[in-house]
């Protein structure tokens, strides 16, 4: 019998990839999605086979699946910073009732849990680069708190039903990814330069552009959670590229791989607490899972260039 999974989110950017991914190993899959950020494109685009079933539901809500699960995979979270003002108690909730819901599900199907956390667990992090033993630094009345305090809740339920129930969990704490099927407009860094790049328009830096992040380009990132799911292990791992890069040479990355002629705008930041420098520790995924990203965000960002392209000019595609 094939394996069968429900991906709790498997309509956005990453479920996408990772969706693709499981269907290409012989999964079939379940996408459990309210399209609050995701998109009927890819939804249709997973359907084309016939081992892949959508179900349009919000996971703050009780579910019941029926058929066997072997594993229940939750990316059911807007990420966007753009989002945390938008949609605060939509976040908190996909990450608290949403999580519970789900690990309700897991427990009752005897699935394995595979978690998308985030480095935002880590807050503006005060030391450098991050390791999985690191406690975090989150302002928990700030704007961006939403997210961070929702997902370290989720890991700490998971935690709890792994111990509690004996249920076999897998936490990765993904850093900043990037690649196509991102939304043209959901406001990060990567999906900003490159349609701003397209377009003519100038390069919102928020901030002086001196903050850094690594951006991990989404294969790579899909890797990582296909050989974490699959693994005997339960984390937390970070999971992301260590190519570190400022956010004004992102930006000047992006006006030069579009042949652009834009210029760049400065811009407040949009949260006060927006992490200065962010970095993964990969010793110890790379240790347990042998996990190396290969794409270096030269080709990374032309692939993602090239997908925004096709979005923004559907004519061309
Ligand atoms: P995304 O917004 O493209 O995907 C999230 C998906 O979850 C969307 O399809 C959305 O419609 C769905 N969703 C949201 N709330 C829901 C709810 N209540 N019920 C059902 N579906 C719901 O974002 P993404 O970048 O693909 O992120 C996927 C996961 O990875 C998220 O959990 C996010 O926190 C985590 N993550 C992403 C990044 C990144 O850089 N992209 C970094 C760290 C963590
Ligand atoms: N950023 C920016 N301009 C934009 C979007 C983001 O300067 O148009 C900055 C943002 O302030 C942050 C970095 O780029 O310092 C990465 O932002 P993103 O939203 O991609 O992810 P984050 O790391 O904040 O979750």
């Amino acid at each position: 019998m094939r394996p069968r999974a429900v991906v709790a989110g498997g309509a956005g950017f990453i479920g996408f990839h990772f969706v693709s991914r499981l269907l290409n190993e012989g999964f079939d899959v379940v996408i459990v999605d309210n399209l609050a950020t995701g998109t009927h494109r890819n939804v249709t685009d997973l359907l084309a086979g016939n081992r892949c079933e959508f179900v349009e539901h919000d996971v703050c809500q009780p579910l019941v699946v029926s058929g066997p699960v072997d594993y229940l995979v939750n990316l059911a979270c807007p990420a966007s910073p753009a989002d945390f003002s938008r949609i605060p108690v939509e976040i908190m909730r996909s990450c608290s009732e949403g999580t519970y819901n789900l690990l309700e599900i897991a427990l009752h199907k005897r699935a394995q849990f595979l978690h998308a956390s985030t480095s935002e667990i880590y807050g503006d992090p005060e030391i450098h680069p991050q390791s999985e033993d690191y406690t975090g630094n989150v302002n928990i009345a700030g704007p961006r708190a939403v997210y961070d305090e929702g997902k370290r809740y989720a890991e700490t339920l998971i935690h709890t039903y792994h111990r509690q129930f004996d249920m076999p969990v897998h936490i990765a704490r993904i850093f900043n990814t990037y690649g196509p099927r991102m939304r043209p407009d959901d406001g990060r860094a990567v999906s900003n330069f490159c349609v701003q790049a397209l377009t003519g328009q100038p390069l919102t830096i928020y901030g002086n552009g001196q903050q850094t992040r690594c951006f991990c380009y989404v294969e790579d990132l899909v890797d990582g959670l296909f050989r974490l799911m699959t693994s005997e292990h339960t984390g937390p791992f970070n999971m992301g590229s260590s190519q570190e890069i400022s956010v004004q040479e992102l930006a000047e990355k992006a006006i030069k791989l579009a042949g652009s002629s834009s210029q760049i705008e400065y811009l407040p930041l949009l949260h006060p607490d927006d992490p200065k420098r962010r970095r993964p520790a990969l010793e110890r995924i790379q240790e347990a899972l042998g996990f190396a990203p290969t794409t270096d965000l030269d080709t990374g960002l032309q692939a993602t260039l090239d997908w925004f392209q096709q979005v923004i000019t559907p004519e061309r595609a």
